[in-house]
Formats: C-alpha cells, sequence, structure tokens
C-alpha cells in the first residue's frame, strides 16, 4: 500500500474514531435489522437476527469477559511480516483476529493456512481495501464484503471468515448489515496507537497503555509496509498485558 493510502487511512480511521465518540452506542445500532427481515417474513432469532446469522451492531465484548484483550491485525497477509507476528504471538501463547485483504489472502494462501492452523480467527477486510467505499454504492460495497470474503476462504481451505472490519473503518449500516448477513461480525476497535504510521516502537507502546481502558479490541498492522515496529512493539506489550492481569481472547461474534 502507498503512503498515499495510508495517509487516507488515518483520516478515515480519525473519522470513525470521532463517529464513535459522537455517536457512541446509537451508532451501532442504527441498522434495523430485525425490522428489515421481520417485514420480509422471515424467522427472527432473539436477538433480532436471522437464526446462524450474526448481529450487524459492532461487536464491543470479548469473548474472554472483562480484563481481557482481543489483538486484532490487519491489512495481511504479508510474507516479510505475518511470519514474524505469528513468532511473537506464539511466544507468548496468544491467539489474535487477522484481517485479511482479499488480494492478499489469494496471493498467500500458505500463509493464510498457517495463521488458521495457528489457531487465530480470521477477518474479511475486504477485496482490495478501497477506503472510500462508504461513498459508494451498497451493490459496490457488497461487492467488496462478499469478494473478501470469498477469496479469504478459499485461501484457508476450511476454516472461515468470522468478521468483517471496514478498509480504514468505512462502514455504513447497510454495509454492516450486508457482512451480518454472511455471518461476519462487523468489527470495530477500541485501542489504535496509529502503529501504520510508524511513529515508533515507543510510541506505539505507550499509545496502547494510554488507551487500554477503552476496550478490548487493539488494532495492529502486519501488512501496508515495514512493520518492524509492530513486531517490536508487540514483543513488549504481550509481556505487558499478562502482568497487567489481563488475558487474551477473540471479540465477541454472535454476543450483542
Ligand atoms: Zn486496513
Amino acid at each position: 500500500m502507498s503512503t498515499k493510502n495510508r495517509v487516507r487511512c488515518v483520516a478515515a480511521a480519525s473519522v470513525l474514531a470521532l463517529a464513535a465518540l459522537v455517536g457512541g452506542a446509537g451508532a451501532a445500532s442504527a441498522a434495523p435489522v430485525s425490522a428489515a427481515h421481520g417485514s420480509a417474513g422471515a424467522a427472527v432469532g432473539p436477538r433480532g437476527s436471522l437464526p446462524g446469522k450474526v448481529p450487524a451492531a459492532f461487536t464491543n465484548t470479548s469473548e474472554g469477559g472483562p480484563h481481557t484483550v482481543d489483538v486484532t491485525i490487519d491489512d495481511g497477509p504479508s510474507p516479510a511480516w505475518t511470519p514474524k507476528v505469528l513468532a511473537v504471538l506464539a511466544q507468548n501463547h496468544v491467539k489474535a483476529t487477522f484481517c485479511m485483504i482479499g488480494e492478499n489472502a489469494a496471493k498467500y494462501p500458505a500463509l493464510v493456512k498457517e495463521v488458521a492452523a495457528a489457531g487465530h480467527r480470521l477477518c474479511d477486510h475486504s477485496v482490495d481495501h478501497d477506503m472510500t467505499m462508504d461513498k459508494k454504492s451498497v451493490a459496490y460495497q457488497e461487492g467488496e464484503i462478499l469478494g473478501g470474503q470469498a477469496l479469504v476462504n478459499k485461501a484457508a481451505g476450511g476454516p472461515k471468515a468470522m468478521y468483517y472490519r471496514a478498509p480504514g473503518g468505512a462502514f455504513t449500516p447497510a454495509s454492516r448489515q450486508v457482512a451480518a448477513e454472511h455471518g461476519l461480525r462487523p468489527l470495530n476497535w477500541d485501542i489504535d496507537p496509529r502503529d501504520w504510521s510508524r511513529p515508533g516502537t515507543a510510541n506505539i507502546i505507550a499509545a496502547v497503555k494510554e488507551q487500554v481502558h477503552n476496550g478490548p479490541i487493539v488494532l495492529f498492522h502486519d501488512g501496508g509496509g515495514d512493520r518492524s515496529q509492530t513486531v517490536a512493539a508487540l514483543q513488549k506489550l504481550l509481556p505487558w498485558f499478562k502482568q497487567q492481569g489481563y488475558g487474551f481472547s477473540f471479540p465477541s461474534q454472535t454476543a450483542p
């Protein structure tokens, strides 16, 4: 990914963060999932979702319960950095969620299989990381989401993507609903050290420590360029989380 695209990524991410601050839970509950399906006459599940489907709201709880960290790793897989991130996670016995770009998954299917085989979860991060997709048609967004899902699942050869994270946070209510209807829980984040901008390992570490009370989901990157700072930060942060009494888990896929 070009530097220009990363700059756009931060702009989009900032907008999302602002929207989260302003909108709070309201933004997450805006999608009329049960109404849409109810009017269509389909059986609606206990939480307003179709049976076997997942909520369209952003997940904001961890399957591990309180005092848990859910590590998420975006923009890979990358032959240069994904193996290094996998090694640090393995050294610390931590399972994470990898949000993969469909085109990267198609290019490096062996890495996708390696990630899944190590017990990590897969997340669809769209076909090609278009961070302006929230400004485009629902049909286009659907193509990005379902195309990314197909590419990640095909590369994994068995394990399935369980979440959808919009590139740069470019979600819309419609895109969250499309994802949810296909079994992909919309995945936001709570802790963002902006590691993709390479602010320095010490700054990545400081930002995570500062934001650790925001919520369970922490955002890192193994794609999009040199991720040596991210790898170095993870080497320090994973033991630090444990020292602070945190466990590691995954974002809730089906819980509200
Ligand atoms: Zn991304």
